[in-house]
């Protein structure tokens, strides 16, 4: 009967066993478990924290004696494996009252996941600073945040945990600053799709500083005092650090196991380590990533889960499922907004030195007739040889998910942006248009990969000298007077025709609307004018603007005060809007540029 022994009871542990008990019932198989509790769901504990999942209980998945009663795993909870004998085929374990034994094992699965960092910086072992990573930190930060007068907390590192953990600490009522040390927030976006999160962070009363590290904590008698490396300091009542994890490894280095970058372990397309009778999976592996061919981690529950059943099937069956790689698939709420990711963005691509194009569209949730319709931004990059999908980012407050996972679908099967025009969605009114939004971006990117249309980008129009272009914005005049790429002249679509005597021939011509649609009809209209040197601006107005913009948002709670409705303001109580003033909702979601602006007009104008 043959022994198979597991380290870790989590996502990718507790997925092995479950699976190599359905497909041997003979086999002995023990889990090991340093904490208390087994597959319980850390992807649920920020949620956890800021009351969205109300009970504690609905966190475990599993209990040790669930796993024993349907699987007959013998799971051993707070116990540490300390040593690998890889010659003797055995481990040490160590219980929690510090005693030692020794285990055998016919096949080793190792899934001991990743710690989070916490570097060598001033203060750092301050009882007021927390990490997240399993159910007893959680139990700390919730505990902590209920029997203190907790008011503020600081976020370091803005990726996606910490994020998730800004929006729901600010759910419970506490002010929250981030701190990034990097120029945006949510590292696998591209630097003008995190800047739409940057401005919906604004919105939410959230402070934030990027390009700014902590240098030291200090604790004085009012609380904690983060001191930046700018010379700022923030006073706080608490500090949750997530900037970011590192393979949990030291065990299988210590047993002389093949390591990569960051000391992760090296597995083969089996999941196998250079030693065939240990697998290793999860957070603490690092393996080819499929577009790159570069060695990365993928620190997600997906994988680890799948991975999981991959190895019992080649541990039982003999190697023959291989792995293929993760494309980094993530999506995370960020308050109202949802972010979604799939395979590797442009700058991961020009670090690679690898060919891309890039284009940016903006679309709406579904059709803008039916009500509610929301806007989406979708950035794509792809081969120029053969329009292969290369990556995707999904910025938006509705139907990102699937738009996500079908962008992951085509690149996981290494498809292009001609297959993505051929999506068969499902679609009705409430749920998508007749073409999705997907579709629509593998239609632009047709375009502009087959000639139809040039772009050029929102970082590129900076350095573009004026005197040799000219800038046309052909939205409508009321748009134009909300905000405009400064040296442009006006000149909306429904006129061009008409007026093309006043665009100069000799000059590079760049034409741009709120998204790129618009000015794609005055690129066709121009280019087959005559005009030769035409560019359109992808993303439009909307992503230059919210790219230039300014994008932290400081000190934003050090003049503020509560008004009398409840509201956060800053200076002086004048702010507050006088009783008598009326309030008028507009809806304008749903429609087609220049629709919204109209409808805003149209609404004020009838204002007294
Ligand atoms: P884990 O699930 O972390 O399990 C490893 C376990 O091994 C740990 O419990 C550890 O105690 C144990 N262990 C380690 N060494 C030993 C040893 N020597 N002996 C005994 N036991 C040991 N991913 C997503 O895809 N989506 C999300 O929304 C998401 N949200 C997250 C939110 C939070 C707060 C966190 C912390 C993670 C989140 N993740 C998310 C990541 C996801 O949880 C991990 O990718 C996944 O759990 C990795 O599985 P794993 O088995 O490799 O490691």
């Amino acid at each position: 009967m043959p022994k198979y022994l597991i380290v870790g009871g989590v996502a990718g542990g507790a997925t092995t066993a479950a699976r190599l008990r359905r497909l041997d019932e003979q086999a002995e198989i023990i889990m090991f478990e340093r904490g208390e509790y087994v597959s319980y769901a850390n992807c649920g504990l920020p949620y956890y924290i800021g009351d969205t999942i109300s009970e504690r209980d609905r966190l475990f998945v599993q209990t040790p004696q669930s796993f024993k009663a349907r699987l007959n795993v013998d799971v051993r909870n707070r116990q540490e494996v300390v040593a690998i004998d890889r010659s003797g085929k055995s481990v040490t374990v160590r219980r929690a009252d510090g005693t030692e034994y020794s285990e055998s094992y016919d096949k080793l699965v190792l899934s001991p996941g990743a710690e989070p960092l916490r570097p060598p910086i001033p203060g750092i072992q301050d009882e007021l600073i927390f990490t997240l990573r399993n159910v007893p930190d959680t139990d700390r930060i919730k505990d902590y945040i209920e029997k203190h007068n907790v008011h503020h907390a600081v976020i370091v590192g803005a990726g996606f945990i910490g994020l998730e953990m800004a929006e729901n600490l600010h759910q419970k009522g506490i002010r929250v600053t981030i701190v990034e040390m990097a120029e945006q927030v949510m590292t696998p976006l591209d630097y003008e799709m995190a800047a739409a999160v940057h401005q919906h962070l604004k919105t939410k009363n959230v402070e934030f500083y990027l390009k700014d590290a902590v240098n030291s904590f200090v604790r004085e008698k009012s609380g904690l005092q983060v001191r930046l490396k700018s010379g700022r300091s923030l006073p706080t009542d608490m500090v949750i650090l997530s900037i970011g994890v590192r393979p949990d490894s030291k065990l299988a280095e210590d047993a002389g196991l093949e390591l990569g970058i960051n000391k992760g372990i090296k597995v083969n397309e089996y999941l196998q380590t250079s030693d065939p009778d240990i697998y290793a999976l999860g957070d603490a592996i690092v393996y080819p990533n499929p577009i790159t061919g570069v060695e990365s981690h993928t620190y997600l529950a997906g994988p680890a889960n799948k991975q999981g059943r991959l190895v019992a099937d080649n541990i039982v069956k003999g190697n023959k499922k291989h792995y293929k790689g993760s494309i980094s698939t993530a999506i995370a709420k960020v308050f109202d907004l949802t972010v979604g990711a799939t395979g590797v963005s442009e700058k991961v691509l020009r670090k690679a030195g690898i060919p891309y194009i890039s284009s940016i569209i903006h679309a709406s949730s579904h059709a803008g007739y039916y009500p509610d319709a929301l806007p989406l931004t979708i950035k794509i990059v792809f081969s120029p040889d053969d329009g292969k999908l290369l990556g995707g980012q999904i910025v938006g407050f509705d139907g990102v998910d699937k738009r996500t996972d079908m962008l992951a679908h085509i690149l996981k099967h290494g498809e292009s942006i001609y297959d993505m025009q051929e999506i068969e969605h499902a679609y009705a009114p409430p749920f998508s248009s007749a073409k999705d939004p997907v579709n629509m971006a593998g239609m632009v990117a047709d375009n502009i990969i087959n000639g139809m249309m040039k772009i050029i980008h929102w970082d590129e129009i900076r350095e573009l000298n004026l005197k040799d272009t000219v800038l046309i914005d052909v939205r409508t005049p009321e748009e134009n007077a909300l905000g405009t790429i400064e040296g442009s002249i006006n000149i909306p679509v429904d006129e061009l025709r008409g007026r093309l005597s006043e665009i100069p021939a000799n000059k590079k011509l760049i034409v741009f609307c709120g998204t790129g649609l618009r000015s794609y009809f005055a690129y066709r209209i121009l280019v087959q004018s005559g005009f030769t040197d035409v560019w359109n601006l992808s993303g439009g107005y909307i992503t230059y603007e919210s790219a230039t913009q300014k994008q932290s948002n400081e000190d934003i709670f050090s003049a503020e005060y509560i008004g009398k409705d409840d509201h956060i303001y800053q200076g002086k109580e004048a702010a507050l809007p006088k009783a008598d003033s009326k309030t008028v909702d507009v809806d304008a979601s749903g429609l087609q540029c220049p629709g919204p602006i109209m409808r805003l007009k149209n609404e004020m104008d009838r204002l007294s």
